[in-house]
């Protein structure tokens, strides 16, 4: 295989029920493209039939289709990850593979690229998902807007396009935990946003739990800020400060009414929020310091099993 032009990256984790749908809309969508691809599917750990299906489909179309299959799961951005050091376009694609983003929207995405923007990002209209998941996405879009320097509108939509320079910044990158539109966009020059159609998934269930959701927006925030931290220490001042004068002002009462034992209560009150404050603090830094762990080891970031593509 040549290099292509276009490079379409798609991880999947237990998504057997899912990928026939997908097979049968990707590819012609992306032959209706008349350029030069390849399809890179990442297996991420799967433990139904999904590798043994991608490698059917890896024998019906040898030509475009390659497919990394992972030993182990080890998340859907480093499995992005995994897919970008593999992948060969000038322009580099990356797409869920529950269809939850139609593959027909590539073209405005490559079309993007080619006008010259680095990075292009995207715009869910009209979101298929939970109203849980969209008000939560709400709320943390608006965190990431206040404690980081990254601008995207919506930056958990992962049908993403980005210029082969881009990516050679992100290959270069050795990070055990990232997010990938938030380390791409810190690359970007020349960004942008368009608006792609969302679905409803087509078949299987979400594979984030509220506890990975929660971990992946840890992974964003800790990567991209220090604020929380900062944010904590100036808490600490704040508090201590106030409880000093809190302090000045009970044994000036000591001294004017005598010993008092009521506010018991309150002072309960008080202390458990302190306490759940502190936790959380602890907890914080816990999150970053776990992250910093992992970096040092050195691991292998995922370990690949096998890969197919076909030999020149
Ligand atoms: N995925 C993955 N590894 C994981 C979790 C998810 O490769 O550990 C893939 C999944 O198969 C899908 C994409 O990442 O192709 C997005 O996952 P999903 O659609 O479940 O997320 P949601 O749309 O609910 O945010
Ligand atoms: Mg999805």
């Amino acid at each position: 295989m040549n290099a292509p032009e276009i490079s379409v990256i798609v991880p999947l984790y237990n998504e057997e029920a899912g990928l026939p749908a997908l097979f049968d809309r990707l590819y012609p969508a992306l032959d209706a493209l008349g350029a030069d691809y390849e399809v890179i599917f990442i297996n991420d750990g799967s433990r139904d039939r999904s590798a043994a299906m991608l490698r059917t489909q890896f024998e019906k179309r040898p030509d475009v289709t390659r497919a990394i299959l992972l030993a182990a799961n080890a998340g859907q951005h480093m499995a992005i990850m995994a897919g970008f050091e593999h992948s060969r376009g000038q322009i580099v694609v990356t797409l869920d593979a529950d269809l939850q983003n139609p593959p027909e929207e590539i073209g405005k995405l490559v079309a993007k690229v080619r006008e010259g923007y680095d990075c292009v990002g995207s715009i869910r209209q009209n979101r298929q998902d939970t109203p849980f998941r969209r008000w939560a996405s709400k709320a943390m879009n608006r965190l990431r807007e206040r404690i980081t320097r990254i601008k995207m509108t919506d930056q958990g939509c992962m049908l993403r396009a980005y210029s082969r320079s881009i990516i050679d910044a992100i290959n270069n990158c050795r990070e055990v935990s990232t997010f990938i539109p938030a380390l791409a966009y810190s690359f970007a020059q020349n960004p942008a946003e368009v608006e792609v159609a969302h679905e409803e998934r087509h078949a299987g269930d979400s594979k984030y739990s509220l506890y990975s959701l929660i971990r992946l927006n840890f992974d964003l925030m800790t990567s991209f800020s220090l604020i929380p931290l900062q944010f904590f220490s100036m808490l600490g001042i704040g508090i201590s400060f106030l409880s000093a004068l809190f302090v000045v002002f009970l044994f000036i009462r000591r001294l004017m009414v005598g010993p008092e034992a009521e506010g018991v209560f309150t002072l309960f009150g008080i202390a458990f929020f302190l306490i759940g404050l502190t936790l959380f603090g602890v907890g914080l830094l816990g999150e970053y310091i776990g992250r910093i762990y992992q970096q040092v080891r050195h691991r292998p970031r995922y370990l690949i099993g096998a890969i197919l593509e076909r030999k020149e």
